[in-house]
């Protein structure tokens, strides 16, 4: 009845989500509000643990990306669950590391990470860091060598195959921002670099073909490429390629028209190409790692709306105006993303009308979504977007100087603040 497993109707007809009545958490907290079921952050978390324990036997580490959504709770939530994380900037490192992350299950990631960025990485003592490029490899370099510490590091590699949500094109892709490129050797010359700087330690490579990807084959052929560059390297440098991080990029059902792999499926695909190579050529199997943000986290949340206005244009649509939008969910105006609604206090009604779901922030881009099946709604209800625990409140904004909703926490039938909704002393704390 409802994309995510953690949704259910009570005896109300209310919208539940974790067992807890939406309606009573939209009274409680206000909106719009972010709802987070640690329970179903955990499970997911969990599935991914444990297939990485069952197929390359615990030889392993799941880092969840972070990116993805990122607060303090969050990163407790998930140490707590034995996996590492991936960031990508000093803001997500510092909210890692004030969390309790320990810092060698920390992998850092980014194109453009800036000196200081680098620094605060090694002052912490991350585990891994992601090269992108030459220029920060020699900074890298320069930073070890006045601190006296070695950086270990891995470089992102460009495989040549291009997810796209139902199947991939082994391409070129030499036109991306993120990594090196195979084809052109470009990749091969930069592990020769990473080999000859002192003060780096290159421990592996790493590759991310893309997100919201539903199927196995493109995870498939990057495994076979990367490890294909595995056993060139060993052949020609004599380097060896202690880690292979994989990436994440496992997509979530966010409407009934998307049919995703259990994360198993996409684990158990991947290993089997991993396994056979190895067996084959003779190469000692790397230490796996993968980067899940999405499926971790999107199926886990919701965002709670109050319905203000309505306004029917008579054979065009029907806007239904909510207290929020894209500066909390930008997913729309972004990439035109596709989700379920659902009247939270009327959960238990059919879905009789289509209508557009419009924010009220100040551009006619601003939708949640078009033509949406959604039951017949009035001002004052209540309407929850389903999935949005991915790449909302992290992309979130305060456009029109909006304040950002809190986030909530469920799990046992209780509820509790991760992150307090702003206030309008903090839309100015910063302005002089
Ligand atoms: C965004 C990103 C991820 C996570 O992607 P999801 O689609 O959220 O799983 C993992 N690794 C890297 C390098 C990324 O940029």
């Amino acid at each position: 009845m409802f994309v995510s497993k953690n949704l259910d109707v009570n005896e109300k007809g209310n919208l539940t989500i974790g067992g807890i009545d939406t309606t009573e958490l939209a009274k409680e907290y206000g909106t719009p509000l972010y709802v987070m079921d640690e329970d179903l952050i955990r499970s997911n978390a969990r599935s991914f643990k444990d297939s990485i324990d069952r197929f390359y036997n615990g030889n392993g580490l799941v880092c969840y990306a972070s990116k993805a959504f990122a607060c303090k709770e969050m990163y407790r939530v998930i140490a707590s669950e034995g996996l590492g994380v991936d960031v990508v900037s000093g803001g997500e490192l510092y909210t890692a590391i004030s969390a309790g992350t320990d810092p060698e299950k920390i992998c850092m990631h980014g194109n453009n990470k800036t000196y200081d960025e680098l620094k605060m990485a090694i002052e912490y003592g991350v585990g891994r860091i992601v090269a992108d490029n030459i220029y920060e490899m020699n900074a890298l370099n320069a930073l070890c060598a006045e601190t006296g510490k070695k950086a270990n590091i891995l470089l992102r590699i460009k495989p040549g195959v291009d997810a796209h949500t139902h199947n991939f094109i082994r391409t070129g892709q030499i036109d991306s921002k993120f990594g090196f490129a195979l084809e052109t050797g470009e990749a091969f010359e930069a592990v020769k670099f990473a080999l000859e700087c002192d003060n780096l330690n290159f421990v592996g490579l790493h590759c991310h073909i893309g997100s919201q990807i539903l199927d196995t084959q493109g995870f498939e052929a990057a495994a076979e490429v990367m490890m294909t560059f595995i056993k060139k390297l060993r052949d020609e440098l004599d380097a060896n390629v202690r880690d292979l991080n994989l990436g994440g990029g496992f997509g979530i059902k966010y409407t009934e028209a998307d049919d995703p792999l259990p994360y198993e499926a996409f684990m158990e695909a991947v290993s089997i190409v991993v396994h056979k190579f190895c067996q084959e050529n003779d190469i000692p199997l790397p230490f796996i790692l993968i980067e899940p943000g999405r499926s971790i986290a999107a199926p886990a949340g919701i965002t709670l709306y109050t319905v203000g206005g309505k306004k029917i244009i008579p054979d065009i649509r029907t806007y239904v105006s909510v207290d929020g939008g894209m500066c909390d969910n930008p997913r729309y105006i972004l990439y035109q993303s596709e989700y379920d609604a659902v009247v939270a206090n009327k959960a238990a009604l059919p879905k009789n009308t289509t209508v557009t779901i419009a924010g009220k922030c100040c551009e006619s881009g601003d939708l949640i979504g078009e033509n949406m099946p959604l039951q017949e709604c009035e001002p004052g209800d209540i309407i929850a977007v389903c999935a949005t625990g991915a790449y909302n409140y992290s992309m979130s904004s305060n456009y029109n100087r909006l304040l950002k909703p809190a986030v909530v926490f469920v799990k046992n039938g209780k509820s509790r603040i991760a992150v307090r909704r702003e206030t309008l002393e903090d839309i100015v704390r910063n302005d002089v």
